[in-house]
């Protein structure tokens, strides 16, 4: 296949200050929990980026100095010379796909808190650090402010060394000093560096102009800049001073990488926003600077990304998760096989992965973390190693993706469903308010299979023992997922609920499916994730008074991983769902439901007219249970192994049903192993 003519100006060559990018795909800063930490895993993942495509692929926040840093917090970290090899290593596998590799320096004022270095952080005042730490951050003077430039220059200069091509001065996520010194309220100073917008502005003028001195002759030096913070008037916004300061250092830098503030607002998920999303935002930007621009907006159609160009939207397609999803995005536009693209679904679990300081992983990239450590690459997987057929039944994401892998793998696949159609969960939660996106795990792997001529598809196909032992396939997996529980065990209750099996109470799997409810509703929230959440938004949709009762503190608890957390909760409330935190479900009557306190044990009761259980799901295993039980009829019909994937083995995220149903079909005839199944990065011990 060949490129479309309509997405040949994506692919022109843009030149960035003193280097050219090779097309218009740029990987943005984005952290990924392997950094310094993992380096060899951070290395690898780039260079898969590169590799994809992808002509410029930068690096996470990186710390220029240790009396800025993120620990625990898993980043980059240019401190001193020592660190340039983790660096030369990534830069070297990005460039030998012919691709520029950035560095995002940064520094990071009251967001840092020094944990390990245990220096007092510096900020524009005498301020409080971010985090709830018992700490404040002391006020910079001039000597602080000129020793922070000549670390800013040290570290351009090392990230010269490591072979950077660009360079970034990083001013935006509300994380960095320079964007502290610009907001008024953050900033009260009366010297030069406060006060006016051009005193504001002075500090990040001042490295902007030291860096270019620096490094400037080889390296392109960039900026990434949040022209809003969506914090209205107190902060800087694309209307007012967002808008000023670019035009204030227009033409300063070589590249104006452009975004919105903070983190959440940037990285913001499908069940709150779409695609394009900060495009009113930045769309200012080109019209003020000849520089090229960048921006993000989770693209993943080439028609958009086209319309942007022409449209003097941006010069560069900026991405972090689209290429997360899919890091041979750009190789599958120039090779006109938009049919393989695998688009990202906008869930964010790749964004806990920097929130809970491990290697990041993907929904829809089962290989994202694992290209190192494991081999595993996101287009190429070996060829079969034997005439084996395998029997999958249950067409989940986990189903799905083990079909999809072993058929590109060549093997000769029967996916059996007992559903009238494929995603299992997927496609029911798609359903649920904000999840549409969600369906594309089930579509990418459906468009996939259907040009396999090896994988027989086989709809409303209930498979029973009889059945599988009939069709005997060398080896039968089980997809069959799990169902939620509704007796109400699970975190907070080691046994059933009292009342728990009465009529009134339902699962959200009843939910989901449309069972009749009488409200008010009860929804019991002891999973912490977004069901409980999500379904109190459809209940109040489909006109029912909501009562969200969790054990934990705020709603939906794990998402402020996914940074959700906020919108979640901001949007119950606007809904007119009564929330109830630190509170567990005691019992449960006709009309009633008694809470106790999550504290003082006190109790209280609510009237309900049902109750909602979101606590724990089960496998739905027993055919694996029966199966495994008769060797005997199993080797007769030939099955050489019963296996399971997915939730039917352990319920848990749609990203681990996909990340299972890829590894069984990786691991299929690979040899067993003792030990630890990946590669590891052992920290060298001081001194040998
Ligand atoms: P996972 O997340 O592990 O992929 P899901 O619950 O999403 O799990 O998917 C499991 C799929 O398996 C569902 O679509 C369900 O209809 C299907 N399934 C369950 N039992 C059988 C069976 N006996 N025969 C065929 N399909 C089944
Ligand atoms: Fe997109 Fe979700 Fe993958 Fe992140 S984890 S890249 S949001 S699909």
């Amino acid at each position: 296949m060949s490129r479309d003519p309509r997405y040949d100006i994506l692919f022109e060559p843009v030149r960035i200050g003193p280097v050219t990018a090779r097309n218009r795909f740029y990987q943005v800063p984005h952290c990924n929990g392997m950094g310094r930490t993992y380096p060899s895993s951070m290395a690898e993942m780039r260079g898969v980026k590169a590799e994809g495509g992808w002509a410029v692929v930068c690096t996470e926040e990186t710390e220029i100095h240790h009396s800025a840093e993120y620990s625990p917090g898993i980043e980059g970290r240019l401190w001193d010379d020592a660190d340039i090899p983790v660096f030369a290593r990534m830069t070297e596998k990005i460039h030998e796909h012919g691709s520029l590799a950035g560095v995002e320096l940064s520094y990071a004022s009251v967001a840092a808190s020094n944990r390990y270095s245990r220096e007092i952080p510096m900020a524009p005042v005498d301020r409080p650090v971010e985090s709830y730490d018992p700490l404040q951050a002391r006020r910079m003077d001039k000597e602080d402010i000129r020793t922070l430039r000549k670390w800013y220059i040290d570290a351009a200069h090392r990230a010269k060394t490591a072979g950077f091509d660009v360079v970034y001065v990083y001013c935006g996520h509300d994380l960095s000093i320079q964007m502290h010194f610009l907001n008024r309220l953050r900033n009260t100073r009366s010297d030069e560096y406060g006060g006016s917008l051009e005193n504001r502005v002075r500090l990040f003028r001042e490295i902007l102009e030291d860096t270019k001195d620096a490094v400037g002759d080889t390296c392109a030096v960039a900026v990434r800049f949040a022209v809003d913070e969506m914090s209205g008037e107190d902060g800087l916004t694309c209307e007012g001073e967002g808008r000023d300061v670019v035009e204030m250092l227009a033409e300063m830098p070589d590249l104006w990488d452009v975004n919105v503030s903070d983190w959440h607002n940037d990285s913001i998920t499908s069940r709150f926003s779409e695609q394009g999303h900060q495009e009113p935002y930045i769309s200012f930007v080109k019209s003020v600077t000849s520089k090229p621009v960048v921006g993000v907006g989770r693209y993943t159609s080439p028609d958009a990304m086209v319309s942007l160009v022409k449209r003097g939207v941006m010069d560069f397609i900026g991405a972090a998760r689209p290429s997360i999803a899919d890091p041979f995005l750009p190789k599958k536009i120039e090779e006109g096989r938009l049919d393989d693209i695998r688009e990202c679904i906008g869930c964010n679990i790749c964004v806990s992965g920097d929130f809970l300081m491990m290697p990041m992983r993907c929904t829809q990239n089962p290989t994202m973390g694992e290209e190192w450590r494991k081999g595993w690459h996101p287009e190429r997987i070996p060829s079969r190693g034997s005439e084996d057929s395998i029997l999958i039944i249950g067409a989940g994401p986990a189903g799905l993706e083990c079909a999809r892998a072993l058929g590109q793998r060549g093997y000769a696949v029967t996916l059996a469903e007992e559903r009238p159609e494929l995603g299992g969960r997927v496609t029911l939660e798609s359903g649920l308010p904000g999840l549409s996106e969600w369906a594309r795990v089930r579509d990418h792997r459906e468009l996939q299979l259907n040009q396999m001529p090896n994988v027989d598809i086989y709809l409303e196909s209930s498979m029973e023992q009889a059945n599988i032992l009939e069709f005997g396939a060398s080896h039968v997996v089980l997809a069959t997922g799990a169902s939620w529980t509704r007796n109400g065990i699970g975190r907070e209750n080691a046994a059933p609920i009292a009342g728990s099996d009465r009529e009134n109470c339902f699962t959200p799997d009843d939910v989901i499916a449309g069972r009749p409810i009488v409200g008010p509703v009860l929804v019991f929230d002891d999973d912490h994730y977004y069901m409980g959440g999500v379904l109190c938004e459809k209940l109040r949709q489909d006109g029912h008074e909501v009562i969200l009762v969790t054990p934990a503190v705020d709603v939906s608890h794990w998402t402020h991983n996914t940074m959700e957390q906020e919108r979640i909760q901001a949007r119950l409330i606007e809904l007119g769902v009564h929330i109830i935190c630190s509170h567990n479900l005691v019992s449960i009557d006709a009309e009633q439901a008694e809470l106790a306190c999550g504290y003082t044990d006190r109790r209280q009761t609510r009237d309900c007219g049902s109750v909602v259980m979101v606590t724990a799901r089960e496998p739905r295993d027993t055919l694996y249970t029966a199966l495994t039980q008769r060797t005997d009829a199993l080797q007769e019909a030939g099955i050489k192994s019963v296996s399971r994937v997915g939730d039917c083995l352990a319920p848990g995220t749609i990203a681990a049903a996909v990340y299972e149903g890829h590894r069984f079909a990786r691991e299929l005839d690979a040899p067993k192993q003792n030990g630890v199944p990946f590669r590891r990065e052992l920290v060298r011990l001081a001194g040998t």
